[in-house]
């Protein structure tokens, strides 16, 4: 398996919606590897998700895992789930104020405000139907990771921009009160 390179804020190519994936080419060898290389450089930096427009590749494809991730200790487990042509609609209005970082957003972290409980329509891998509610934490970095598929950052998102932290700041002034509101999101939702 290969690592691919992950772009940064500032390259261009972010900013670009990418394009429904057709069943076909999703079952090709060539997109089957593409998509574990996708894994493998998630898990390689550490990510909790990873969209293939961070790797330049515009298609519809993204994957979300979190296994006692070191960069997010307070994030729910989250079996490896690969979404293909994802559509998130919100169940209602309820919003969490989350605090997110981003493997092409290096060094800051940022509040955005994410719904709370979603309804994901996507294919699988195989291109098999996904269609179930998703809610709290988990509804979040689905959320974070299908706006990269749109060409959307999370400081995009950002209304009160003195959220802004390095991840140093983050941990000194903003980690505790934080978590305390994480573990109440993850209590009400169970994820
Ligand atoms: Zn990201």
């Amino acid at each position: 398996m290969t690592i691919l390179a992950i772009a940064t804020i500032g390259h261009p190519e972010l900013r670009i919606r990418a394009t429904e994936v057709e069943v076909d080419e999703l079952k090709s060898v060539e997109m089957q590897i593409f998509i574990d290389d996708l894994v493998e450089t998630m898990r390689h930096a550490n990510g909790a998700g990873l969209a293939a427009t961070q790797v330049l590749r515009h298609q519809r494809i993204c994957a979300v895992e979190v296994n006692n991730n070191p960069r997010y200790p307070y994030k729910p487990q989250v079996p490896l789930t690969i979404l293909v042509n994802p559509v998130l609609t919100p169940l209602n209005d309820e919003m969490f104020e989350n605090n997110e970082g981003c493997l092409s957003v290096p060094g800051f972290r940022g509040n955005v405000w994410r719904y709370t409980s979603i309804h994901v329509e996507a294919l699988d891998r195989h291109g098999n139907k996904i269609d179930e509610i998703i809610r709290g934490m988990t509804a979040c970095t689905y959320q974070h990771e299908v706006d990269h598929l749109d060409g959307l950052l999370f400081m995009d998102k950002v209304k009160d921009t003195s959220t802004f932290a390095s991840w140093d700041s983050f941990d000194k002034y903003q980690h505790h009160d934080f978590v305390i509101r994480v573990k109440e999101l993850v209590e009400k939702f169970g994820s």
